[in-house]
């Protein structure tokens, strides 16, 4: 950030605040470099020069409806207005071509009517207030007029709004297709595939207690009359651990406590109890969520997945399979009589049995699979099958490890079944891609799953910098203005880091393959091979046995704990487990797991999950780079979750990750703010008397008043005067002495 020009005592400034981020004041004092300032909360602070930014004194007490005019672009300008503006529910402000959509924590009804709704049909951008509503008719309109497909980019952290942001987005779009009934059979099916994921890939967390624990990408597609024809849903990286693992206050998937809510026939024929009953359920002493009723939400999915076209005896299929991996967890092991093996508690035997019964495979079959493990080794020509009991701990691991593997098929089905049913409109060639995915996060303990997360958002990042530098260089090309490149931050480097043959992707698919590596030797691979690189490094602690790493990404550094990646990267299934599978009675079940062929079944191969992830990112950036982007920065203004608290260091935090003033910089950068001749000429005119006295052409007198002030390096376009920032400030510095 750059040191602001101008500052004489009397000035008004933002200055740093430990309890509200920036406060603002006026400067009292000058001595070099050191800035004496009178805050509005009584305090007197000495701060550097580099360290103050001014404050528009005049503006406006609503805010401003796009940031990019604010006359002096920075980060307590920024948050100034988001926090005015929310203060007065106005949850959405644009950022240029941006939409930052503040989370109302709140039903705004009024927001998100037909009647809004319809206001917001056709509407030029910019005319009305700023709604996601705005943004997806232009995505609409641009698609239809210029036959372009076109993208919606929803980001923020967890509980920042990004799930409901796209419904909104949905249901507008569906609104403008303006079908209902069997007519509009497809809309309804869009529209509902909705509630049928979030049963099963959403859960209560810490920070949203409807969390998307999946990445989602849906491409609506369009007819040539603009009519919603199809559908293509595409789902990133579901978090497996949770089946197994959770901890307070967050709950495993909803879809676990609805069954538990089932009419009691449902709950008979699976034998389920209360979902305090279950292992997988009860490591959280947290079983019902605020204002949502579980047995509603059962019958609510039920219908959801009847109009989706998931058959009543498909969705048997999938509730029995819920209620087996219930029953699985609740399988326990003890020690068995050798040393490091076990065996299947005695009072575990009943959810084995209904395991075993609700999977269609056969009780010790299935009990095997869990704590068998089958070896050939070739002695000379012979090969011998030597058999394995698991211990204790390792039994556990192998029926988590079942559980997921079952629990992701099903999710992967589901959401293949639904792509399936809505259909695909082979002729459609207009697009709007709706990306609803996880923002960067860095927590206490990061693992692999933030390193992918964070991955992810790198890759977004990157596409997000050259779209908007690109906008801002068709803007000067429309105003035929000379220009020349904009720096702006590159990750490309941090990217390379990651995802490069040789990165560190690369080294963690080889440390899986090779049996000897432990975490330790592959942090260690990692320590060598990028000691010299900026984005890495190795914390200093002096603790030998120490395998966190840290990557300095676009918004900040995040350290890793190596721990896990290995086993986390690892997306195999057990053969044991693929051959119970495969051979269910089920049919259901047993189409979840295809026959490996003859090779790869033996090997228990590695399909590697960095990997896989990566190549679905390098296709959804083919995908994107396609199309037209937009984007919604959407921020969650407190930790509570509560209506109209404004939290500004959680705020700037959210900004700062989403690079939003960056972005505002970039689109008023190079030359600040683009503003019209007659915006320009009612803020600066009496600068120049001359000019107050004739009669001159606006694009005369503009000139006139740079010319007068001594500016040099301005640039006007066609409609526009474009100033370089310290340039705006300085005029605005010498109007107050005017
Ligand atoms: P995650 O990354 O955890 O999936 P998210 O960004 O998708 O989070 P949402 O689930 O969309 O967050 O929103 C979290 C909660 O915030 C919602 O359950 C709802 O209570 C509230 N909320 C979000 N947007 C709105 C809105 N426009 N109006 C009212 N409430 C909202
Ligand atoms: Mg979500």
């Amino acid at each position: 950030m750059s040191a602001p020009v101008n500052i004489t005592v009397g000035s008004h400034l933002w200055v740093e605040d430990p309890e509200v981020a920036w406060i603002d004041g006026e400067v009292f004092r000058i001595d070099g470099q050191e800035i004496h300032v009178k805050t509005t909360n009584g305090k007197k602070v000495v701060t550097d020069v580099s360290k103050v930014f001014l404050r528009d004194i005049e503006a406006p007490t609503v805010g401003v409806n796009d940031m990019t005019k604010l006359t002096y672009v920075h980060e307590p300008g920024v948050m100034q207005n988001l926090a005015t503006r929310y203060e007065h529910n106005e949850i959405y402000t644009y950022a240029g071509n941006i939409l930052i959509a503040i989370n109302p924590f709140q039903n705004l009804p009024h927001l998100f009517d037909t009647r809004t709704m319809e206001r917001y049909k056709g509407a030029a951008f910019g005319e009305l207030s700023p709604h996601v509503f705005a943004v997806a008719d232009v995505a609409y309109r641009s698609m239809i007029n210029e036959g372009k497909s076109n993208s919606i980019l929803v980001s923020g952290e967890g509980g920042a709004g990004k799930t409901e942001t796209t419904k909104k987005l949905m249901e507008y779009l569906a609104h403008l297709d303006g079908r209902s009934g069997t007519e509009g059979r497809t809309v309804e099916q869009v529209l509902k595939s909705n509630p049928v994921l979030e049963a099963f890939g959403n859960a209560k967390t810490v920070q949203n207690k409807n969390s998307s624990r999946f990445g989602k990408f849906v491409k609506i597609q369009f007819d040539k009359s603009g009519r919603i024809s199809g559908a293509a849903i595409q789902t990133y990286l579901l978090e497996r651990s949770r089946v197994c693992q959770i901890s307070y206050p967050d709950r495993n998937y909803h879809c676990f406590y609805l069954l538990c809510a089932a009419p009691s026939e449902d709950i008979a024929e699976y034998k389920l109890g209360s979902p305090e009953s279950f292992h997988y359920l009860n490591q959280s002493n947290c079983y019902e969520l605020d204002g949502v009723n579980d047995a509603h939400e059962y019958l609510a999915t039920r219908r959801a997945m009847d109009i989706v076209g998931i058959s009543k005896q498909e969705q048997e299929a999938i509730f029995r399979i819920v209620a087996a991996i219930l029953h699985l967890g609740n399988i326990e092991f003890a020690k068995g009589k050798e040393i490091d093996t076990s065996v299947i508690k005695d009072e575990s035997r009943f959810h084995l049995n209904m395991a075993a019964e609700l999977l269609m495979c056969n009780t010790p079959g299935l009990e095997d699979a869990l704590i068998k493990r089958v070896k050939r080794v070739k002695k000379g020509n012979v090969e011998e099958v030597i058999t394995k009991t698991l211990d204790p701990a390792a039994a556990v691991f192998s029926r988590d490890g079942l559980a997921k593997t079952i629990y992701s098929r099903l999710f992967d089905w589901l959401v293949d079944k639904i792509n399936n049913s809505i259909g695909q409109d082979p002729n459609s060639k207009s697009v709007i891609g709706l990306l609803d995915i996880y923002g960067f996060e860095s927590f206490e303990c990061n693992s692999f799953e933030q390193f992918c997360i964070n991955f992810a958002n790198e890759k977004l990042q990157q596409h997000f910098n050259q779209q908007v530098f690109k906008m801002e260089q068709e803007e000067y090309t429309k105003e035929e203005i000379n220009w020349s490149y904009i720096e702006f931050v590159d990750n490309q480097d941090v990217l390379d880091l990651i995802e490069k043959r040789g990165g560190i992707i690369s080294h963690l698919d080889d440390a899986c393959k090779f049996p000897k590596s432990t975490h330790k030797t592959f942090a260690q691979e990692l320590y060598t091979s990028f000691t010299n690189h900026k984005r890495f490094s190795k914390p200093k602690v002096s603790d030998t046995d120490h395998t966190d790493f840290i990557i300095s990404h676009c918004v900040g550094k995040v350290t890793y704990q190596a721990d896990q990646f290995l086993n986390k990267n690892k997306d195999y299934v057990v053969a044991e487990h693929q051959e119970l599978l495969t051979a269910s009675k089920f049919p259901f079940i047993a189409s979840l797991f295809p026959p490996l062929p003859e090779e790869s079944s033996k090997s228990s191969k590695f399909y590697s999950i960095g990997a896989g992830f990566k190549l679905q990112l390098q296709s959804l950036m083919e995908t994107l780079k396609e199309t037209e982007p937009h984007y919604i920065r959407c921020v969650k203004p407190n930790n509570s979750l509560k209506p109209a608290i404004f939290e500004n260091f959680n705020v700037i935090n959210q900004l700062r990750c989403g690079s939003v003033v960056d972005a505002i910089r970039i689109s008023s950068a190079g030359y600040a703010t683009g503003r019209t001749f007659y915006e320009f000429l009612e803020r600066f005119d009496f600068l120049d008397p001359e000019v107050l006295k004739g009669n001159y052409d606006d694009k005369v007198a503009c000139r006139m008043i740079l010319d007068k002030m001594g500016l040099k390096g301005y640039q006007i376009g066609k409609t526009k005067v474009f100033l370089k920032a310290s340039q705006m400030a300085e005029l605005d510095a010498r109007r107050m002495k005017v």
